[in-house]
């Protein structure tokens, strides 16, 4: 079988990088099997779609906004309509299971819709002035060409949360994806390609995040960086634009957890917990990886979980039996495997899993086993730092106090939740935990696209993405006053 060569999509043509260099997209569940080669660009190929988006951008900020977002509503309607075939190549480039990376295409097309409709809006504010015959507004302006920096784990869902917001505030867009996903983002693109998108307002560079992401970063015309990832890098990015005094935003890592109460439903907590600690393979920034849980039903809750655990099915993620798909690649596999190794030595006991599966055919791929430690003390390394794989830690809590101090003895801040039938108990919880997500009575993953979402301490900069608050990273605030009084008016000196 031939593999396909990809391109890189620049001013609107798909182009070979200047390096003539390609790289493989392989399947994690099958090693062996090669889902594409992508460019393997250099800073000349950076150079070329930056000036093509800079050369796009006077246009683009012209069209009216509401036919930008009819533009953006006709990808999200190719979203829909490619849907199935997305989902599928998605889970062979990444290893999510059919049903996550269907959802991950239907996160896309509800910030498609979503954004379309800012077209309509992208809403400022009026307000009086202090002085007479003077009219008082805030309008939404472009910042100009954004750089998007992607991870693996949601290859159409996480670039679409920057894109549609950034091109619908009339921005024009370099989007570099991670390396082990580039498929996802080419299809995406050539939906954008479809749907009418002037050539230049949307460009694509595949490649390294030292050849592609850091020229990105640096250069002088590109006027805000906007990141997805892991937190070391985050910390580059934010080095590197400060010192170019460069906006930029940050989406990070999380270290999330759900808090089991004496009056939790164990069953509904019991689901949250595995689905957002297994779900995607663990490899979610919201994914649950400490679980907190009230003395008196520790015991009662480490049995259920134990026994559910034990009864997920690894396998290839097209499969239907298939609950839990393999880690991105052997890297990740090493980094999970090394803390299952952190957690035993620092005296966690280890309950279940905590090897690679390498059963039959689940050695082709980067499989490893559903885990969960017990006797977790909030110190230990796997209670505090990001796994990124299915490896769960329990945690013993006296009453909600202690259980909402435990959560925030952390350096992230992204996503918590709560399983109370204590209407008391939620509301407390909702006041108290240092995260940017909180639910009550489901896991710490499921956001939805109209409102914000991001996290505090580590995990972000300040910014949100999603719902309109996205918009506050892709545009910049002007204020205008219009004086129609003929004369001039001296604010806050006249009366
Ligand atoms: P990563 O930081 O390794 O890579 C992210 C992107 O940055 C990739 O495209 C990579 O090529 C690029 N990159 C790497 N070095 C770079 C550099 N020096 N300059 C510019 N770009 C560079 O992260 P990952 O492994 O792809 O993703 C996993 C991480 O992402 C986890 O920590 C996870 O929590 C985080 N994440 C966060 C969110 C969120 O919204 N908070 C969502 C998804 C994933």
């Amino acid at each position: 079988m031939t593999t396909t060569i990809h391109k890189n999509f620049i001013a609107g043509k798909w182009v070979a990088s200047k390096s003539r260099k390609t790289f493989a997209n392989i399947n994690p569940a099958r090693k062996g099997e090669v889902v594409g080669r992508f460019q393997q660009s250099t800073p000349d190929d950076v150079e070329r779609a930056v000036a093509a988006a800079v050369a796009a951008q006077a246009a683009w900020k012209k069209t009216p906004a509401p036919k930008r977002g009819e533009i953006l509503f006709r990808v999200a309607e190719l979203l829909v309509k490619n849907k199935e075939a997305l989902a599928r190549d998605m889970t062979c480039e990444m290893g999510k299971v059919l049903g996550e990376t269907r959802g991950d295409v239907q996160e896309a097309i509800d910030m498609g819709y979503y954004a379309a409709g800012e077209g309509r809006r992208l809403m400022g504010e009026t307000v009086p002035s202090e002085l007479k015959d003077k009219f008082c507004m805030s309008v939404r302006m472009p910042v100009g060409v954004v750089g998007a920096i992607t991870p693996w784990n949601f290859p159409i869902a996480i670039p679409s949360w920057k894109l549609f917001p950034a091109l619908v505030a009339g921005n024009t867009v370099v989007l570099k994806p991670a390396s082990d996903t580039p498929l996802s983002s080419v299809h995406f693109a050539k939906l954008f390609e479809k749907a009418g998108l002037p050539p230049g307002v949307l460009n694509l560079v595949t490649g390294s995040g030292a050849e592609v992401g850091q020229p990105l970063i640096d250069h002088p015309q590109v006027n805000l960086v906007s990141f997805t990832g892991s937190t070391d890098t985050g910390r580059v990015v934010a080095s590197h634009c400060a010192g170019l005094m460069k906006p930029y935003s940050l989406e990070m890592g999380g270290k999330n957890a759900i808090i089991v109460m004496d009056d939790a439903d164990l069953e509904l907590a019991l689901e949250g917990v595995i689905w957002g600690a297994f779900g995607t393979t663990g490899q979610r920034c919201t994914a649950t990886s400490r679980v907190i849980v009230h003395k008196k039903v520790m015991k009662k809750f480490t049995a259920l979980l134990l026994e559910k655990t034990r009864a997920l099915q690894l396998g290839d993620g097209l499969l239907p039996k298939t609950d839990v798909g393999p880690l991105i690649n052997e890297a990740q596999r090493s980094k999970v495997a090394s803390y299952c190794e952190i957690g035993r030595n620092e005296g966690a006991r280890l309950l279940t899993g905590g090897a690679p599966e390498i059963k039959g055919a689940l050695k082709q791929g980067f499989f490893f086993q559903p885990t969960v430690f017990g006797d977790v003390s909030p110190k230990m390394r796997i209670a505090q730092e990001e796994i990124f794989g299915p490896v769960v830690s329990l945690i013993v809590c006296n009453d909600l106090e202690h259980a909402i101090g435990l959560v925030n003895d952390s350096s992230f801040g992204l996503s918590s939740a709560i399983y109370t039938r204590d209407v008391n108990r939620a509301f407390q919880a909702i006041e108290g935990l240092d995260t940017g997500i909180t639910y009550i009575n489901a896991s710490t993953i499921g956001a939805e696209i109209q409102l914000p979402f991001g996290g505090t301490k580590g995990t972000g900069n300040g910014h949100r993405e999603a719902g309109t608050a996205a918009l506050d990273i892709f545009t910049e605030w002007k204020s205008v006053y219009v004086d129609y009084s003929g004369k001039l008016q001296k604010a806050q000196i006249e009366d």
